[in-house]
């Protein structure tokens, strides 16, 4: 059975690679009826932090990608490292060394001359441990083959060949006692019953140096499928401007999770031209193979595109869900509070049919029902300003009257009252309906108007009229 893993360090945010990450292990998981498993590696301990593992456990439920079992902290397994480590040192496929800071550094020095990476040379491979200085503690390095091959059949990349005689002997456990990232990974990995490796391309060269551990314990290396890194709309890499943000932030700008989730696995990974893909469309369709070789690009516009759709499409009442959400966030600024007061939601659920078809953001819908919050006397955008002149005022004046008149207030009704009242004044129904929208909502562009009469109910509509008169 396949099982795959997603395992981030925890010295940050949940960024948006990391979750497209993510979501591919998850996809592929769930395709072929596997396990995604979670890996916490957190081994880097100055910089790791229970903050950064608990933004990443949201990110992930955020976008509803569940893992299973609990998640492994790579940490607590470090006596297990250093027993694989130990292993090898038994079988001879790994030795101490002793070089000590400054012949690595002399070491280092010569590689920059020579302007190619530090390779350390092998000196204490053969050499007997009777030689060993007193007062230097050893690391275990890998005794790594120097002729041949490491060949990587990559389910992305295709085959990729490193030379052996490249590729130095590795350190496996520091001096401390602590194994290195390189040893834990597979050492996790194998014990994890990991099949299937599917992570960012700047671990291919990784991919390389632990293929070789994973042949001096003789062990079978999972299959790998290493894909490009997102990229900025401008081809450089992703910077923060260009969406290299945590998850969090997203659910900050309002994207719906399965739009970002949406959107997340059209980068990189394609389906014939098909854009627009459900939960189970997905997971039917996931496969390595359709995951091209030339990284994706960022793009803000697609992703609020994309959002815009699923919003269109979306429940009302999932909607009011999602503002609620993220109301704690967005809610003071706006004047709200972190939860919404009854009437209000229930105005809300009652405008959503119109405000969800403009918006492309959660963000946006909340501004563009901003009518059905503010107080009065409203403030106006400049649009609205500009329909409020002494014409545009004494327009409301002319048709207060017959607004005035109506008990029954619906929408049929303010509508018969709005165009009884242009005819008799010879006026277009948009000469009174402009102002009209601008005193209701302060705002050039709302819903339909009489859904906006009816919504906020004839006392706040007729005052938020009598305000803008002359
Ligand atoms: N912890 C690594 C990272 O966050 C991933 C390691 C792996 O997938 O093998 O980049």
């Amino acid at each position: 059975t396949v099982v795959t893993r997603f395992a981030p360090s925890p010295t940050g945010f949940l960024h948006i690679g990391g979750a497209r990450t993510a979501l591919f292990n998850w996809l592929y998981a769930r395709r072929y009826g596997g396990k995604m498993l979670l890996r916490i590696e957190d081994t880097d301990r100055e910089r790791s932090t229970d903050a950064a593992i608990a933004a990443i456990l949201d990110g992930l439920s955020w976008l509803g990608l569940d893992w299973d079992g609990d998640a492994i902290h790579q940490f607590a397994r470090a006596d297990r490292h250093r027993e694989v480590a130990e292993d090898l040192l038994a079988r001879g496929r790994a030795y101490y060394c002793y070089a000590t800071p400054q012949e690595l550094e002399a070491m280092r020095e010569e590689a920059r001359r020579e302007g190619r990476p530090l390779r350390y040379d092998g000196r204490w491979r053969d050499r007997p441990a009777a030689d060993a200085p007193a007062g230097v503690k050893p690391v275990i390095r890998l005794r790594a083959p120097t002729e041949g091959e490491t060949v990587i059949d990559d389910q992305v990349q295709g085959r990729v060949t490193w030379q052996n005689k490249d590729l130095d002997d590795l350190v496996l456990l520091r001096s401390d006692g602590t194994p290195t990232y390189m040893l834990a990974v597979i050492v996790d990995d194998h014990d994890m019953g990991v099949t299937h490796i599917i992570r960012g391309d700047d671990h291919l060269t990784n991919a390389a140096r632990q293929k070789q551990i994973y042949d001096a314990l003789g062990w079978d290396v999972p299959v790998m499928a290493h894909i490009p890194l997102i990229h900025g709309p401008d081809g450089a890499k992703l910077s923060k401007r260009h969406g290299a943000l945590g998850i969090d932030a997203y659910r900050s700008m309002g994207y719906l999770p399965a739009a970002l989730r949406n959107y997340l696995v059209r980068l990189g990974w394609s389906h014939g031209d098909q854009e627009f893909f459900s939960t189970d469309e997905m997971i039917a369709a996931f496969d390595l193979g359709s995951i091209g070789r030339s990284p994706a690009r960022f793009d803000f516009a697609k992703l609020e595109n994309l959002n815009g759709h699923y919003m269109r499409n979306a429940d009302d009442e999932a909607l009011v869900r999602a503002l609620e959400d993220i109301l704690p966030e967005l809610g003071p600024a706006r004047g709200l509070g972190p939860t919404l007061p009854p009437h209000l939601r229930e105005k809300l659920l009652a405008a959503m049919p119109g405000l969800k078809e403009r918006a492309k953001t959660l963000v946006e819908l909340l501004d563009s029902a901003s009518f059905l919050y503010a107080s009065r006397p409203l403030a106006c955008d400049d649009k609205a300003t500009a329909l409020l002149n002494a014409e545009g005022r004494e327009r409301l004046a002319l048709v207060l009257p017959a607004l005035e008149g109506i008990n029954d207030w619906s929408n049929t009704a303010t509508e018969a009252a709005v165009r009884a009242t242009a005819t008799e004044a010879g006026l277009k129904l948009g000469q009174l309906a402009q102002p009209l929208r601008a005193a209701l909502t302060g705002r050039g562009t709302s819903p339909g108007l009489f859904d906006v009469m009816t919504v906020l109910g004839r006392d706040e509509s007729l005052g938020r009229i009598r305000d803008q008169l002359p």
